[in-house]
């Protein structure tokens, strides 16, 4: 029987990251992962694939609009469906198997198969049992369904991003149910293949957790693309027939009901832990009524020796916050002072304009009664931005109203997934919006707007 230091149950961007740390601290370290390839959802069925796809839509959009602007004549290119996924799986490709690469480079154990808990200091994965000092449970999540509505997803008509991801042709209408980042950047993919696409959603707005003027000004972006809202309407039943489907909802404002067909139904109202099979139950380990495994300040549950970190546990379901705990979370079991600052993990949604965001929002200010002060600028103002036909959206930064500490920062507009970064770092140093405005930004970059936005918490910006 093999002798571990640590087995990591699942190799998603917690898991396999979990593992590389585990293994460069010098314990001895397997991963067990149930897929065929490593990575997880974010590498097999979620972040990359659904990035490529989003990277190959915007090419053909900006083909089609801005092109011809800027004397770039000819034929727009058509979309190749077959040829769009096999590029998307051969990015999946690449990556899953950098993975094995990185494994095998820190001599990790992959044991191929499903594994379960038979008790703390034991993992089983089909006849073997392997023992181990340690557990991390990070076996990720899978996509839930619509509350309270009778829907039953075949991955074909009615699919989830997993079935997004791999349809057979892009069809000429589909409803997204869920108006969240995964649901809007499906949507987005396929509008700009060609597909008209109806967004339902439950609430009034649209991706509920980011700041209130991020919101409006996004869906009116995402409208002008074409993409159409039902908001305040609640999905009563999804049916299907002859390889089409019917959705019927109530608007919650006159309980009216009303239904609208599609080809293809896109489930997108979020995603739950998926624990099944390890036996959790069976050993004790405590659950939250959705289902998330409960850990303390280390990832460490009520059993000793088993940890458990990224989508089955609390907190944002996002790669980055997976792998961060990974990284904590092997330190901890090495002995060390594992960290992660929940105050400062950014979030994007890679839709163009893109929109990120870290910190509180404006609102959140306000219901906590928090005095604070608001630096925006327009990326109308930024000259590189115009240049490339980007001038939609802004920088907001938060900052407190004494100390001029950054709170928050809400960005809507081009690149914002990798502006929002050095706003992080300015968090993680307690930074003030005067240390970015005195920061010097080159020119002529996108992110000159995260500065003036900064000098809009001082003095003012220079170009508004
Ligand atoms: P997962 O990545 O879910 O990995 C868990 C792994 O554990 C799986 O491979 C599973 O097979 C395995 N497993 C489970 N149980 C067992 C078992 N008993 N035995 C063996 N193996 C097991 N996040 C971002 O930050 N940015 C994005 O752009 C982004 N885009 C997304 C797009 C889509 C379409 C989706 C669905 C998700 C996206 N996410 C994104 C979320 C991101 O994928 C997750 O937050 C992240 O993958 C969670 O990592 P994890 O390691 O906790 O779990």
């Amino acid at each position: 029987m093999a002798q571990y230091d640590v087995i990591v149950i699942g190799s998603g961007p917690g898991g396999y990251v979990a593992a590389i740390r585990c293994a460069q601290l010098g314990l001895k370290t397997a991963c067990v992962e149930g897929r065929e390839t490593l990575g997880g959802t974010c590498l097999n069925v979620g972040c990359i694939p659904s990035k490529a796809l989003l990277h190959a839509s915007h090419q053909l959009h900006e083909a089609e609009e801005n092109f011809a602007k800027m004397g770039l004549k000819g034929k727009a290119p058509s979309v190749d469906w077959k040829q769009m996924l096999a590029y998307k799986d051969d990015v999946i490709g690449q990556n899953t198997k950098g993975i094995e690469f990185l494994f095998k480079k820190n001599k990790i154990d992959w044991i191929k198969g499903w594994a379960s808990i038979p008790e703390a200091g034991k993992v089983t994965v089909g006849d073997e049992t392997y023992e181990t000092k340690n557990i991390i449970v990070a076996s990720g999540s899978a996509a839930a369904s619509v509350p309270g509505a009778e829907v039953e997803i075949d991955e074909k008509v009615v699919v989830t991003s997993t079935g997004a991801l791999e349809l057979p042709k892009v069809p000429k209408k589909m409803v997204v149910i869920g108006a969240g980042v995964i649901g809007l950047e499906m949507g987005s993919v396929y509008k700009r293949l060609g597909s008209e696409v109806t967004v339902i959603e439950f609430l009034d707005t649209i991706t509920p957790t980011m700041d209130i003027e991020v919101q409006r000004s996004f869906k009116k972006l995402l409208g002008k693309q074409g993409l159409e809202f039902t908001l305040g309407a609640a999905v009563s039943k999804v049916e299907t027939k002859g390889g089409k489907a019917t959705v019927t909802y109530k608007l919650r404002k006159d309980d009216s009901e009303h239904s609208v067909d599609a080809d293809v139904v896109l489930v997108a109202t979020g995603r739950k832990p998926y624990t099944d099979g390890l036996g959790l139950d069976a050993l004790g380990i405590e659950t939250t009524k959705g289902g998330q495994i409960k850990t303390d300040g280390h990832w460490a549950t009520n059993v000793k020796g088993i940890y458990a970190i990224g989508d089955a546990i609390d907190g944002p379901m996002l790669a980055h916050k997976a792998e961060d705990e990974g990284m904590a979370c092997a330190e901890v079991i090495a002995g060390k002072a594992g960290h992660v600052n929940y105050n400062v993990i950014p979030s994007v949604i890679y839709t163009h304009p893109e929109v990120a965001s870290v910190g509180a929002t404006e609102q959140e200010l306000k219901d906590a009664g928090k005095a604070y002060k608001v630096g925006k600028f327009s990326f109308m103002g930024n000259g590189r931005a115009k240049a490339v036909f980007a001038g939609d959206g802004f920088v907001k930064i938060l900052a407190d109203k004494e100390t001029d500490r950054i709170l928050g920062c809400h960005i809507i507009g081009p690149s914002a997934g990798d502006l929002i970064h050095e706003v992080c770092v300015a968090m993680e140093y307690g930074g003030s919006a005067e240390d970015l405005a005195l920061t010097c930004h080159a020119h002529p970059t996108f992110s000159e707007a995260v500065r003036e936005a900064a000098l809009a918490c001082g003095d003012g910006a220079i170009h508004a």
